[in-house]
């Protein structure tokens, strides 16, 4: 399984750690043509305007949307969330988004940078609670049509699915806990292959 994490800005170091040790063959993702042969993307927290300015500037948009279609499975983590969102409740103006997943997400909606936060969160389909490290993180506001809520804090979504793309608001690459990268892999990718062959 050969996964991409998108590689230009934010934390996709550890993404590409966290995979290996999984034993996925990771990729940097820099440039679009690297996404050739890519069964997932991982989109990294860090600062979605930011990533979203280097993402036009070396013509993402169409390349990530266009490997979506053709199966690749993404997972957008905390920024990347944002990116991957239908809908920004407070994007900056002329913010653009990925537009792949039918979710409402609103940027830095705990407050600022010290309201940043860890939590003990149930998953479904993970049997023990994962450790949640939430950084100036979004919220998920709605689900469309075939989104799964995943987990839930304080009364709001922090973690959804649908067919091939999860997001989490939160940064499991920060743990030492490999379950989500598993699931993502297992669950999700291998199943785009299945489904693009
Ligand atoms: N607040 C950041 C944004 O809006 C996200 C923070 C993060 O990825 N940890 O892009």
């Amino acid at each position: 399984m050969r996964i991409g994490v998108l590689a230009l800005q934010g934390a996709f170091r550890e993404h590409i750690l966290a995979l290996e040790a999984i034993g996925a063959s990771a990729v940097a993702v820099r440039l679009p043509a690297q996404l050739d042969g890519c069964d997932g993307l991982i989109i990294p927290g860090g600062e979605s305007t930011a990533i979203a300015k280097l993402m036009d500037r070396h013509g993402f948009y169409e390349s990530v949307q266009g490997r979506c279609r053709e199966g690749m499975a993404v997972w957008g983590t905390c920024a990347g969330a944002i990116l991957i969102a239908k809908r920004i409740s407070d994007g900056l103006p002329g913010q653009r988004s990925l537009g792949l997943l039918d979710i409402q997400v609103r940027r830095n909606a705990y407050g600022r940078q010290s309201d940043s936060f860890e939590a003990g969160l149930e998953v479904k389909g993970l049997d023990e609670p994962f450790q949640g490290i939430f950084i100036r993180a979004p919220w998920i506001e709605s689900v469309g049509e075939g989104v799964r809520v995943l987990a839930e804090h304080d009364g709001r979504i922090v973690a959804v699915r649908s067919a091939s793309m999860m997001a989490t608001t939160f940064h499991p690459e920060l743990t030492r806990d490999l379950r989500l990268h598993r699931y993502f892999v297992s669950d999700l990718c291998s199943r785009s292959r299945l489904d693009g062959a």
